[in-house]
């Protein structure tokens, strides 16, 4: 198979690209290792919009903060149907001697672009932020901060560039890469071989072996974990900004933070490990997280945890790598995409776009680019006439599954329909097996959608692709 552009990575950064792509009458194809989009490091993040602060105003990252920022809040939101909500943030600091440095981050925030940065005191607090500590004296308050579902996020991206002619294909791990003699490549992955005059590189924590593969070794990924632990929906309304402590040289520190379903999360932990598939999460975790969300609101306990993941951060060097490679004629690396790489990605996308222009890629314009993508039914944010009127409609919006989420069975068709081939991706795009009881009460119920819905065996589903069936049959 011939394609203009090959992407390697369905992350968020590699959807983004995708979608920014689709605009154009281009031959796109992503390839993803994995069974669905989103099982890497856009599946394990705080799903933060970052306003752009806290990064210095010459840094790369900086500006497609604040830009991917601004098209998720103006445009990508609303087109796509997104879980977005503009909640804010606020950096706190516990000694008045700090101000000075929120002073900073304000300065190097308007520098970069970030709007309406003020400063707010305790009785600012009192009134806004009512489970604050005591200890909190003063705040900067970044109104254009925002939490989004990541996963849904990078869902909307994939289907939309679907709608608009891209092409995914999962299991599909990239294995060797052969750059031609004429200029373009030769893909080898899942056991075929895919042709294009350019590749992009979006494989997370795994570019820098894809871009030696290409013919450019010339950058390093080191993992840095992050552990975040999931507190029950009945402290959603713990907090009503994501509330930050100041930041350090490595890490935004441990933040409280919003999520779009409403559970509130608190995290990361940020230390650099050696294995790219170190997914653990630790006891020494666990306390510098507990300890970090504290000091920002007492009242978090133990006994509020019903989840915990952590997430590896694709750290090469202080930035992001968004270039072309010399080396590698055709190839764009766009590689070290670390926090905050889930708000930045609309902005990479274009970035992207135009640095293959440059390098000889024709972006003719679609006649049409269907832009909108309707948004999915979720029971759980529609209120209980509008219930009744789906209902009405369509019976199978009444038939819960899960009873924790309130997640009805058309929803986990409307999923299947929409792309979910494993358990994992019906969870994160429904929340079905997400609650309290993690599935205990509706996973087989799932499988028995599924099996109706894609005519598989039971045998056949699995948690997150081949390899992790949850039946066996023990007559075979
Ligand atoms: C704990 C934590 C918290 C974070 N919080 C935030 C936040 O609040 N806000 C924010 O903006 N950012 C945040 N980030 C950063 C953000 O999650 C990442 O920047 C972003 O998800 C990176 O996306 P990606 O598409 O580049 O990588 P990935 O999502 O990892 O995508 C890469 C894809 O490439 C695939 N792949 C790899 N190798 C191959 C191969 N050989 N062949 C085929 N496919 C391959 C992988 O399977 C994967 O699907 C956080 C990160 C962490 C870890």
């Amino acid at each position: 198979m011939t394609a203009d552009v090959i992407i390697i990575g369905a992350g968020v950064t590699g959807a983004a690209i995708a979608r920014e792509l689709s605009r154009y009458k281009l031959k796109i194809l992503i390839l993803e290792k994995e069974a669905e989009a989103a099982f890497g490091v856009s599946k394990s993040n705080s799903g933060i919009i970052h306003a752009g602060t806290q990064n210095p105003p010459s840094s790369l990252k900086g500006w497609l903060c604040v830009e991917g920022n601004r098209l998720i809040r103006e445009e990508i939101a609303a087109d796509l149907g997104l879980d977005f909500a503009q909640c804010g943030q606020l950096i706190a600091v516990f000694d008045l001697a700090d101000l000075p440095e929120l002073e900073i981050i304000k300065k190097e925030g308007e520098e970069l672009g970030v709007r309406g940065l003020e400063l707010v005191d305790r009785a600012w607090l009192d009134l806004n932020e009512p489970n604050i500590s005591p200890g909190v004296k003063a705040a900067l308050r970044v109104p254009s901060a925002g939490i989004i579902s990541p996963y849904r996020f990078v869902y909307a991206l994939v289907e939309n560039a679907v709608k608009n002619g891209a092409e995914l294909k999962t299991e599909r791990k990239v294995t060797g890469i052969r750059p031609q003699k004429g200029g373009g490549f030769e893909v080898v992955a899942g056991g075929e071989v895919f042709r294009a005059r350019f590749l992009v590189n979006a494989a997370g924590l795994y570019a820098d072996e894809i871009s030696a593969m290409a013919g450019a070794p010339t950058f390093k990924i080191t993992p840095r974990k992050g552990e975040e632990y999931l507190l029950d929906k009945k402290r959603e309304h713990l907090s009503n900004h994501i509330l930050f402590p100041l930041p350090s040289a490595t890490s935004k520190g441990v933040l409280v933070i919003k999520t779009a379903d409403g559970n509130p999360m608190i995290g990361p932990t940020a230390h650099d490990v050696e294995d790219k598939a170190d997914l653990s999460t630790t006891e020494e975790g666990l306390e510098e997280v507990l300890a970090g969300a504290r000091r920002l609101i007492p009242s978090v306990s133990k006994s509020d945890i019903i989840a915990y993941f952590s997430g590896l951060r694709p750290v090469a060097g202080k930035d992001f790598i968004i270039r072309h490679e010399d080396s590698a004629p055709g190839l764009v690396n766009a590689a070290g995409i670390q926090s905050p790489g889930l708000t930045s990605a609309p902005a990479i996308a274009v970035m992207v776009a135009g640095i293959l222009k440059e390098h000889g890629l024709g972006l003719e314009p679609k006649e049409e680019f269907r832009r909108l993508r309707p948004r999915p039914v979720h029971l759980f944010q529609v209120p209980p006439e509008e219930t009744r009127r789906l209902i009405a409609k369509n019976p199978a919006y009444g038939d819960i599954v899960c009873r924790c989420e309130l997640v009805s069975a058309q929803e986990i068709r409307d999923a299947l329909k929409r792309g979910a081939r494993t358990l994992d991706g019906v969870k994160f795009r429904t929340r079905a097996q997400s609650g309290r009881c993690h599935g205990g009460f509706c996973t087989t119920r799932v499988i028995k959608i599924m099996q109706e819905e894609l005519g598989l065996p039971a045998t056949a589903v699995s948690k997150r692709g081949r390899g992790s069936e949850l039946i066996k049959d023990e007559r075979k």
